[in-house]
């Protein structure tokens, strides 16, 4: 009895399948394992994830790794994704205008305008004119309330604006209740004398006026033309619980439309398109344009910056020159981006238009040899690269319950959605497309403008809930779920994860439903779309009609939302369509380790 490994080296998961086989070549699988890839796939720094992998695996049937006689790993085509971001609208504020932020704590409601007038200088009002005050930190609240309460009676005081998060403490000693702005930091930059217009929500409410160009230009009294460039100011309030807008006189709010650039796609011909004419454009063409050899972009742009960007970053790990590594595909997803407003007073972002686009990048070498090299040499067993990884991957499939072939199969990994079809006579049709898992977290992360990666791919990953007593939570479905026991308050009234070991706060103030429409459309554009390329890429005719059934397998395929989306999309071609579960028993994952030991029997050893 012969011990055989196979071992499949992926942008994010190293996988081991553990087989043995028998005198009259009967397989048997024994066990598997799966680790982070170690380094960038394909890359010398992969060996030692490797090696704990065989370990694992090893381990689990009280084995040393020595006892195996073969070691199989996968051919992995010489294509690494990335992904990268660009914006496509800047918003600058030259001159402090506005202000819009989600104070904890705002005071009062409602909205009032009259002009900025610091609280050191309450002595030169006028008693006709409509004021809002601004007191900085070196008053105390009470300071501030008592003065408040002795001008109150000589001028129109409509609003007050503070620098110390101290709004109800003001508010409650008011004999004169009106709307109180706090947390503004940068106070000093508020320009005295200017009309302003401020606004603060009820609980639970968002701004009406301020997060609209016409109820700006309403409090405002601004132009047509004013009101146009406000635009901008009025979309990076909208959701806020308080804002100010000040009205400053030349035009000096604006929103810029990047120098975008154009994407050049090298066929037997080039075709030219440029990023802002958005990601549907973008797709359609590179649709059309035959076999791609490669993709660039124009130089000192936005766009030709980060496609040589992923050049030289690839030539950095797989020590080749740039010139040799080219862009075979790329996926482009419109998005909008958090980004920091330039001139802002306390912070604000803005949501700006943006194109996310992952790549796949092509090296000239297979460096798998290497990796093998490598591995025999500290192992001293033989190893051979032994398979195309989508090939592997079909066949690793192929042990899913109820399948039949031909089969299709979609790797739903970390940087490429991979297509394969395998038919009765052995033929195998592949493909590899730039996007899969990582984009969708890139895009989770920068439409909810998340501070880290991680929030994003947990968010990905796990359904939300609101814990709305510490006795019960409303889940995203709208079902009411109860505890038994009272839970820890720190989770109360929070956005949570149900991850399966207890719950996860989430830190950021967003609301559920935003998380989880910002989640929903991030897996549709990646997969939804990239699952419809790569499967009318390997389709017989490239008709969808000719493919009887789809497993899908690979990490993403875990996910628990995005198999029953493509489901949905392929019932349309009536197309049975589902998680894979190979052997019966590992679920989406390990197909193409499964695969390589399978393939051994096939004859290729
Ligand atoms: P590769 O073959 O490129 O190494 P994998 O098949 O391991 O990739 O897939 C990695 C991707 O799967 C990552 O983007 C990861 O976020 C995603 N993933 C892993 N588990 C889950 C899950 N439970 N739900 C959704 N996505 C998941
Ligand atoms: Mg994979």
């Amino acid at each position: 009895m012969k011990l055989i490994a196979g071992v499949d080296i992926g942008n994010s998961t190293t996988e081991v399948c553990i087989g043995s086989v028998g005198e009259e070549g009967r397989m048997k699988f024994l066990s598997s394992a799966s680790r982070i890839t170690t380094g960038t796939k394909g890359t010398l720094a992969n060996v030692p994830g490797i090696i704990t992998a065989l370990e694992d695996a090893m381990g689990k049937l009280n084995k040393p790794v020595s006892d195996l006689s073969l070691i199989r790993i996968n051919e992995a085509t010489p294509v690494i994704g990335d992904t990268a971001m660009e914006t496509i609208t800047e918003t600058i504020i030259t001159e402090s205008s506005m202000i819009g932020h989600n104070p904890s704590t705002p005071a009062g409601a409602g909205q009032a305008v009259g002009s900025i007038l610091f609280i050191e200088h309450l002595e030169a009002g006028r008693p006709e004119m409509p004021y809002i005050i601004v007191a900085g930190n070196s008053y105390s609240y009470e300071e501030i309330a008592v003065q408040l309460n002795r001008y109150d009676k000589k001028l129109n005081i409509v609003g007050i604006i503070l620098q110390a998060d101290e709004a109800v403490l003001v508010w409650n000693r008011l004999e004169h209740k009106l709307p109180v702005i706090d947390e503004v930091k940068n106070i000093n930059r508020i320009p005295d004398g200017k009309l302003a217009a401020v606004e603060v929500a009820l609980p639970g409410q968002t701004i009406r006026m301020l997060s609209n160009p016409y109820g700006i230009a309403t409090l405002l009294q601004l132009s047509a033309e004013e009101t146009k460039s406000i635009t901008p100011i009025a979309k990076s309030l909208i959701g806020k619980r308080s804002a100010v807008v000040i009205k400053t006189p030349h035009g000096n709010r604006k929103e810029n439309v990047l120098p975008a650039g154009e994407i050049y796609i090298e066929s037997d011909r080039t075709e030219v398109v440029n990023i802002d004419s958005g990601a549907d454009k973008i797709m359609e063409v590179l649709s059309t344009a035959g076999e791609i050899k490669d993709i660039s972009g124009q130089v000192n742009t936005n766009i030709g910056n980060m496609l040589a960007k992923i050049k030289i970053g690839m030539s950095e790990v797989s020590e080749e020159v740039s010139q040799n590594i080219r862009i075979t595909d790329i996926l482009a997803v419109d998005t909008l981006a958090s980004v920091p407003i330039s001139g802002a007073l306390a912070g604000e972002t803005c949501l700006e238009k943006a194109v996310g686009i992952a790549a796949m990048v092509k090296t000239e070498q297979l460096p798998m040899e290497k990796i093998a090299e490598e591995v025999k040499k500290q192992l001293h067993i033989y190893v051979k690269v032994a398979g195309v990884e989508a090939v592997m991957a079909a066949l690793g499939a192929i042990t899913t319950p109820g399948t039949q072939l031909p089969l299709a199969i979609l790797d739903l990994g970390g940087g490429s959605t991979d297509a394969g079809i395998i038919f009765h006579d052995g033929r195998v049709s592949v493909t590899h497309q730039a996007g899969a898992g990582e984009l969708v977290s890139m895009l989770i992360q920068t439409e909810l403008g998340l501070a880290n990666r991680i929030t994003a791919e947990q968010i990905k990953k796990y359904p939300l809930a609101k814990v709305e007593s510490l006795y019960h939570m409303r889940l995203e479905s709208g079902e009411i779920h109860f505890f038994e026991e009272a839970i820890d308050p720190k989770y109360f009234g929070n956005v949570v994860l149900l991850h399966p070991d207890g719950m996860i706060k989430i830190e950021e103030d967003l609301p559920l439903e935003k998380i989880a429409a910002v989640r929903r459309d991030a897996k549709r554009k990646v997969f939804v779309k990239n699952a419809m390329r790569a499967l009318t890429k390997v389709a017989p005719d490239h008709n969808l009609r000719n493919i009887p059934n789809i497993v899908l397998v690979g990490g993403s395929a875990e996910d628990f939302e995005v198999p029953e989306m493509l489901m949905e999309e392929f019932a349309n071609y009536r197309i049975v369509c589902g998680r894979g579960n190979i052997r019966g028993s590992q679920g989406p994952r390990n197909a193409v380790a499964t695969g390589l030991v399978l393939s051994y029997i096939g004859g290729n050893n």
